[in-house]
């Protein structure tokens, strides 16, 4: 670890006195640092985007192109400008996720829904990319969750969707569903995709951080989604949790409290009641 900072300063303190006062500055540092780190991250994961969209711009300019060329250009740029609106999307998620209060115990949210709404994302997703992937969901407990529904499909739908976009052709992708009252909800996906070595686990909910800038592009991640998903987990008063076999495959998922979950209200049973 980095040493501390400590910064030290005198004051003139009445008659021919000086006052010295020190504080260790070294976390208002870090912090700094982190904050330039992240501006600098956000204009070159802007920039990027941008510059190819420019380079298109000025051939679609200054070449004759025929209309078939023209149409191949325009579906270019416009994946360019997706990127951008994805990335901008994220960030403005991330910023919201970090600045609002944490989801009280007033909104349940059916476990059943939330399932059906993630395999319908995932499904879509599949199709989308027609990589012949077989997809398996396994059913979901009679639960409800307290919290934000739109957070919390966004982190299972983050999940699923990047074990979909990181296993090559013909993969297998399961997603699993359980829990009690008692135990609280667990979500796990299991992917055959290349699997990630030990030592980049832990850094991947930082921002930007991706194994393989390359293959992240290729499939069009952000670089900002398991950050988005260790919040909303977080904010829910749970834990992300993964496990990595390299060249077999990877398991995310998390775990909720059972201050968090409580049965699934039927409808006979509402009618009782
Ligand atoms: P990205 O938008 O790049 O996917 P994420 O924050 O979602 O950003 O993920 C960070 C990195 O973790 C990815 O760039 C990728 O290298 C790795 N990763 C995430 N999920 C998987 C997975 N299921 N299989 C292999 N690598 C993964």
């Amino acid at each position: 670890s980095r040493p501390s900072r400590i910064s030290v300063q005198l004051h003139p303190y009445g008659e021919g006195r000086k006052l010295l006062l020190s504080r260790d500055v070294t976390a208002l540092e870090q912090a700094e640092t982190m904050r330039r780190d992240f501006v600098a991250n956000v204009s070159h994961e802007i920039r990027t985007p941008l510059t190819v969209l420019t380079g298109f711009v000025e051939t679609l300019q200054s070449l004759p192109l025929s209309a078939e060329e023209r149409s191949r250009y325009l579906g270019l740029m416009a994946r360019q400008a997706e990127r951008m609106q994805g990335l901008v999307n994220d960030l403005l998620t991330l910023s919201r996720l970090e600045g609002s209060p944490i989801p009280g115990l007033g909104e349940w949210v059916g476990v059943g829904s939330l399932a059906a709404q993630c395999e319908a994302d995932a499904r879509a997703l599949t199709e989308s990319l027609g990589k012949g992937h077989t997809l398996v969901f396994g059913p979901a407990p009679a639960l409800e969750v307290a919290g934000m529904a739109t957070e919390l499909l966004s982190a299972v739908s983050n999940l699923v969707g990047n074990a979909i976009r990181y296993t090559p052709a013909g993969g297998r992708i399961e997603v699993t569903w359980s829990g009690s009252a008692e135990a609280g909800l667990a979500f796990s996906v299991r992917d055959t995709g290349p699997g990630i070595e030990a030592e980049h686990l832990p850094r991947l909910t930082e921002r930007f951080y991706r194994v393989d800038r390359s293959r992240s592009r290729e499939t069009g991640g952000t670089g900002l989604g398991l950050a988005i998903v260790k919040h909303v987990v977080q904010r829910h008063g749970g834990e992300l949790r993964m496990a990595s076999t390299p060249g077999a495959g990877s398991t995310f998922g998390f775990q909720l409290p059972p201050a968090r979950v409580r049965p699934a209200v039927t409808a006979s049973r509402a009618t009782l009641a």
